[in-house]
């Protein structure tokens, strides 16, 4: 795929051709569209990914199309861990930015401010800055946040290792709520998750790390089935496979509890994990699965985020997830420290559209076994690529 379909203006496409940039990397094919178009966002990418580009190409391109700023006044703030790391992203955004006439500064502790503040006052566009020092020269009100439209914490993870969270907080309390937010992370750990809670509202979500879907070793397929066969299937698939464990995810917590007494009926024991269960019960549960006590866990999308099983051999999507990279997050339960893992689907026809933005998201089909016995009646379609929801903008 080449940076042309990706919907960045000329004059940035022929920088990237200057540069030597053919095609975009998977984080930027996937981020720059989303970011072009609005979305808020949380990225799993490690340094290498070509990370830098996906954001800051998209930033200087919505830049340019706007009003350059007044003065202390930045229309986007990156904040980084280190001088290091601001100083190289300022610099891959003048090399980017080479033809849109923006400026770009970076700010830092452990050098004299003056320059700096002087700079604010000529005015600069992106503010590339460590968290420390921009809250200095914000409460000497050297820089104002009223005008920030981009907000992007860049390394999160490291961010928070190093102390920053309050001035990190501080921050964005005083940026406008309606800037577009951005959060890039090596890992999506619990605290980085926090902290996107309160940072990046409604983001999409971005994994390019050893957990993503193009990971080789876990095995993804599914089945098509007649939604009424599909218990039934499930039950055969169990049997049949004699998997050590599997996490199986159903949309209901009511559904959970019919789906557990279905496979009970079926002389498989399994338990249901989801909000209705108290704390004490799922955390119990979630030590059970962990020993191995438990063989079989039919939980609910949402209340399963607590089930973190090393080793597991498999995930079942009893029914298919929504939004498309929950399916990702889901299939990076298995397959753990590289170790083999299967991912598999089962797929009524009404599930179809979903089916292809999953196959969208992913960028190829999934395999498709038939199982015997299970022939569905209402047959599923073999889906689009880059497919586009139609109620989407
Ligand atoms: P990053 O992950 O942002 O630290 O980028 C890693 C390196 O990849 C940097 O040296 C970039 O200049 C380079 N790079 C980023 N995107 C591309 C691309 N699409 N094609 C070639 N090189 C790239």
């Amino acid at each position: 795929m080449p940076f042309s379909t990706l919907g960045l203006a000329t004059p940035i496409q022929n920088t990237l051709k200057q540069l030597g940039y053919d095609t975009p990397t998977k984080i930027q094919a996937q981020a720059i569209p989303l970011i072009l178009q609005g979305d808020n966002l949380i990225a799993a990418a490690q340094t290498g990914t070509g990370k830098t580009a996906s954001f800051v190409l998209p930033i200087l391109q919505r830049l340019s199309e706007g009003q350059a700023g007044r003065k202390k006044r930045a229309r986007a703030i990156i904040l980084a861990p280190t001088r290091e790391l601001a100083l190289q992203v300022e610099q891959s955004i003048q090399a980017y930015g080479q033809e849109l006439g923006l400026k770009s500064l970076a700010i830092f502790g452990g050098v004299d401010e003056k320059p700096q503040k002087q700079a604010l006052i000529e005015g600069v566009d992106i503010v590339v800055a460590t968290p420390g020092r921009l809250l200095d020269l914000y409460g000497q009100r050297a820089i104002h946040f009223d005008e920030v439209e981009f907000l992007v914490l860049d390394e999160a993870d490291k961010m928070l290792d190093m102390g920053f969270i309050e001035a990190i907080n501080k921050i964005i309390a005083r940026v406008p709520e309606e800037a577009q937010s951005l959060l890039f992370s090596a890992t999506l750990s619990n605290p980085v998750r926090d902290l996107a809670k309160s940072a990046v509202y409604n983001a999409k979500e971005i994994i390019i790390s050893k957990h993503s879907a193009s990971k080789s070793n876990i095995q993804q397929w599914m089945v098509g089935v007649d939604k009424d066969k599909k218990s039934a299937l499930l039950a055969h698939l169990l049997s049949e496979h004699n998997w050590k464990q599997a996490l199986i995810f159903i949309e209901t917590k009511h559904g959970a509890a019919k789906l557990v007494s279905q496979l009970e009926k079926r002389g498989i024991a399994a338990e249901a994990f989801h909000s209705g269960r108290n704390q004490q019960v799922r955390q119990q549960l979630i030590e059970q699965f962990k020993q191995g006590d438990i063989q079989y866990m039919v939980a609910t999308g949402v209340a399963a985020r607590g089930i973190d099983v090393e080793n597991l051999p498999v995930v079942i999507n009893y029914d298919l997830p929504y939004p498309a990279d929950e399916y990702v997050h889901r299939i990076g339960r298995t397959g753990r420290a590289d170790a083999a893992g299967e991912a598999v689907s089962l797929v009524s026809k009404d599930n179809f559209k979903n089916l292809c933005m999953i196959e969208s998201r992913l960028g190829h089909l999934l395999e498709r076994r038939d199982i015997e016995g299970f022939e569905p009646k209402k047959p599923v379609p073999i889906s689009v690529l880059n497919y586009v929801p139609k109620h989407k903008r």
